[in-house]
């Protein structure tokens, strides 16, 4: 495993881990995270807003989040990893990579300068920003969403919820609010083919949250933001894998993909493991399940305008109440 920064390292994220994904890192390295990695209030509800507002939101029956320090998060996977057997070399970058038949090999940028690994095949884990998956099939702007966070000291009426909030003025995506220790941690999903810009868009989220639950925001404790997918999924070709973001696998209607990144890495090893004759191919049949239903999703978001929101959160709300139930990877809040 080759890692450019650290670890550990910053990673600009919500950090909230659905029960699929808790439970994968459990199959894979025996527990959860560790104490040291878990933000107060740890465990969180879910709450979906309308675009009518908090009154015809709901929270999700029996729907729990574990919040996370990201940072920390990652340090302890990065050293499960090695525990099991990894070597991880660390702040070292992977530069370009070349194929010949049936092996790969990298050019690595290390702390002690340039250096070159063969292998039989290459896993391109390497985030939304991938080098290795733009030399397989670019990705344009659009099919990336950007996430600005800001935090802000911990006011108003609100329960320890991950709040989900629709509304097209705000986000084509989605809004949303995580309490963070004695923070709030406010979210914005935002298009560059579509509006509102990101000061728009959080500044009605902050006009929102003030009116409906008494928040109050002035200036911002800490600004930030990041990118994750919009659609464009490729799983890779020849002796390339991809996984996590550098495939495309991200949910745009709750922002979750740490749970994917873990189950497609997962994936991968598996068809290597597995011993197919084309693992690339196996892994990529084995995905293309998830990697449709993904894609559909984010056709269903370009197209949704509020009323459809409102439908969708309406009928969720009635589904959810009425049958206690839990459906796929994400929170079963997503509409
Ligand atoms: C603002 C925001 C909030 C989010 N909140 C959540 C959330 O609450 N829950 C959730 O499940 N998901 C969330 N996500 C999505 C989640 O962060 C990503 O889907 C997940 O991190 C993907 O994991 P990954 O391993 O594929 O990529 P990353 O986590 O980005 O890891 C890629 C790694 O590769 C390294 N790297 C990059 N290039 C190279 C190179 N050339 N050589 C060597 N190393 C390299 C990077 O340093 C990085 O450590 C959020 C995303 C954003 C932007």
């Amino acid at each position: 495993m080759a890692e450019k920064s650290g670890p550990p390292r910053d990673k600009v994220c919500g950090g909230l881990l659905s029960k699929v994904c808790l439970d994968l890192m459990v199959g894979i390295f025996g527990s959860g995270p560790p104490r040291e990695a878990i933000q107060d209030p740890g465990k969180l509800g879910v709450f979906v807003v309308p675009p009518s507002g908090m009154e015809n939101g709901f929270k999700v029956p029996g729907e729990e989040l574990l919040n996370v320090k990201r940072r920390e998060l990652d340090a302890w996977l990065a050293e499960s990893a090695e525990r099991h057997g990894a070597e991880l070399l660390r702040d070292c970058e992977t530069v370009a990579f070349r194929e010949s038949g049936r092996a790969v090999k990298v050019l690595l940028n290390t702390k002690n300068g340039a250096a070159a690994v063969t292998a039989r095949f290459l896993i391109g884990a390497d985030g939304i920003y991938s080098k290795i998956r733009e030399k397989i099939s670019r990705r344009s702007v659009d099919q990336r969403v950007i996430y600005a966070q800001e935090y802000h000291p911990r006011s108003g009426n609100l329960e320890d919820c991950f709040y989900m909030m629709y509304r097209g003025d705000m986000s084509p995506t989605y809004s949303y609010l995580i309490p963070k220790g004695d923070r709030l941690c406010l979210g914005v999903g935002i298009l560059s083919a579509r509006p509102p810009r990101m000061r728009e868009g959080m500044g009605r989220l902050k006009d929102w949250l003030a009116q409906d639950c008494g928040v109050k925001v002035k200036d911002p404790v800490h600004l930030e933001g990041y990118s994750a997918p919009f659609g464009n999924i490729h799983f890779g070709s020849g002796n390339v894998f991809l996984v996590g973001d550098a495939a495309g696998l991200g949910n745009p209607l709750t922002g979750e993909g740490i749970g994917y990144a873990i189950g497609s890495a997962e994936a991968a090893s598996r068809a290597i493991l597995g011993g197919a004759e084309d693992p690339v191919s196996a892994y990529t049949v084995e995905m293309k399940r998830l990697g449709d239903e993904l894609e559909s999703l984010v056709r269903g978001t370009l197209a949704m305008d509020d009323e459809e929101r409102e439908r969708r959160v309406a009928a969720r709300k009635q589904r959810s109440l009425s049958s206690n139930s839990r459906a796929g990877p994400g929170p079963t809040g997503t509409p």
